[in-house]
């Protein structure tokens, strides 16, 4: 059971873009919006030099990168640390609770 308070959705301004790629892997990597090169100038296009963020996920053959606002960014940011904190809490309370159980 999921609880809302523990759920978010972001709906981002940019589109995500999807690949597939030749090696299968997994991982999450965050990039800022920092090259200059004219590959990432034309992808960037009026959208200023340091104005985004990257988030991309690999999932086997599978890359999906995400556009992120600075404000969707900090969204996103603010509400990992609470879930984090959240986890913690938790995390805590329940090995207390095991210690006073034992
Ligand atoms: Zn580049």
């Amino acid at each position: 059971m999921r609880h809302d308070s523990g759920h978010i959705i972001i709906d981002p301004i940019f589109a995500s873009e999807s690949y597939r790629d030749e090696v299968r892997d997994c991982f999450i990597a965050v990039d800022i919006d920092d090259c200059d090169c004219g590959h990432c100038e034309v992808d960037r296009g009026p959208i200023p030099i340091y104005g985004t963020v990257s988030l991309g996920i690999v999932s086997g053959n599978v890359r999906v990168s995400q556009r992120l606002t600075i404000t969707e960014l900090r969204e996103l940011a603010d509400t990992l640390y609470r879930f984090a904190d959240v986890l913690d809490e938790v995390s805590e309370a329940t090995k207390q609770t095991e210690e006073d159980l034992a």
